[in-house]
């Protein structure tokens, strides 16, 4: 088979979705299931919607038309701020947008009335993660301003978490939200369709029974499709885990001394390498590098292999303690993480695989 490639296995990410989406429901949350991390790719997609995922939200708004276009159906958010410039693509091919921006909601507002659409807008409320958000005090006078635009409904507000400053998901600044609802429903003498209450991070609040009553939405990627939680450094209770692995093939295996020689400059991505001198070891080249994943975030599947590093489509191993057999010819398997997965997807060098235990076959990526 065609390396390198990533194995995506169906039936095990659908377990997963089935899991949390019956976990949410116990608890009164939606389930929104986040396309970005497999690019939107419509097998994945199809698999969500037959585990009954009804809403889907992606940073993309090219995703947006992706799934759309590959038939699936359920409710659609872009939930990365929209760009000025996108506006027309945003109203047509998405029902929610995720905003903070007046003027980009101005412009949401003008599309939606030539378009005549009525498009949904979910406030992001800052919590402390300084990525997006309104500051919750400069709130109302948003409210007050956007409540008067034609074209858009006020449908919901979120947070965002564990993203940029690495801030943990708390009662505290979930309940800042729940807050912010509030203030809005009072604003507009109606409650508001959808509180979003953070990403996969936030399931440890639904586990341990401390999520916020009036919290009715999450927006979960990473769990779904690898089982487990990056910012919160675990694996998550009741998921498969094994449901993603990288493939790639050995192009030299020698022996060769553990530090470089020469005059050391910097190496192809203008970092200053450093070395240990373990004495003579024995390594092996494969055909995949940076352009295509994340080298740091790959754990080889043989035991006792080590990961030295790369270059732009090199990656680098020491096997001398390998446990298995390693040649010239060999391909490799490789668990990953979420950016390891992202960049993965996203290579078109990296053939897509996709495995359906249920129908007990083995198919190719068809665009
Ligand atoms: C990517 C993203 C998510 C999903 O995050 P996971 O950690 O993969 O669950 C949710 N919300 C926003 C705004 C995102 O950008």
């Amino acid at each position: 088979m065609k390396c390198p490639r990533i194995e995506v296995n169906l039936t095990k990410i659908k377990q997963n979705a089935c899991y949390l989406k019956k976990m949410c429901q116990k608890n009164g949350i939606e389930l929104m299931a986040v396309t970005k991390g497999f690019c939107a790719k419509h097998q994945i997609a199809k698999t969500l919607e037959e585990a009954g995922i009804t809403r889907f939200g992606d940073s993309r708004v090219e995703n947006i038309r992706k799934l759309r276009e590959a038939n699936i159906r359920g409710e659609m958010t872009l939930i990365r701020l929209p760009m000025l410039s996108e506006a027309v693509e945003v109203v047509k091919w998405a029902d929610v947008s995720f905003n903070t921006e007046i003027e980009v909601i101005e412009a949401l507002s003008r599309e939606a009335v030539s378009q005549n659409k009525l498009h949904k807008i979910v406030l992001v409320i800052e919590v402390g993660d300084l990525r997006e958000g309104i500051m919750p005090e400069k709130l109302v006078e948003t409210i007050k301003y956007i409540r008067k635009l034609k074209g858009i409904e006020i449908y919901g507000v979120a947070l965002n978490v564990g993203c940029f400053g690495g801030v943990l998901p708390s009662i505290t600044n979930t309940q800042t939200l729940v807050e912010a609802a509030i203030k809005v429903e009072e604003m507009l003498g109606k409650d508001l369709k959808v509180i979003s209450g953070g990403s996969t991070c936030s399931l440890k609040l639904l586990e341990e029974g401390k999520m916020p009553e009036r919290i009715n939405q999450l927006r979960i990627g990473e769990a779904i499709l690898l089982g487990t939680d990056v910012t919160g450094q675990r694996k998550i209770p009741g998921l498969n885990r094994n449901t993603m692995r990288l493939v790639a093939e050995v192009v030299e295996l020698k022996e060769k001394p553990s530090v470089p020689w020469g005059e050391i400059g910097r190496d192809a991505f203008g970092k200053l390498p450093k070395f240990e001198d373990k004495g003579i070891r024995k390594r092996a080249i494969l055909a995949i590098g940076r352009q295509d994943v994340v080298i740091e975030s790959l754990i080889p599947e043989i035991e006792g292999v080590k990961v030295l590093g790369g270059s732009s489509d090199h990656m680098i191993l020491d096997v001398t303690d390998a446990q298995d057999d390693v040649y010239v010819g060999k391909q490799m398997g490789f668990k990953m993480s979420y950016g390891a997965m992202l960049a993965l997807m996203t290579s078109e060098y990296v053939e897509k695989v996709y495995i359906d235990e249920d129908e007990g076959k083995t198919f190719k990526n068809i665009e």
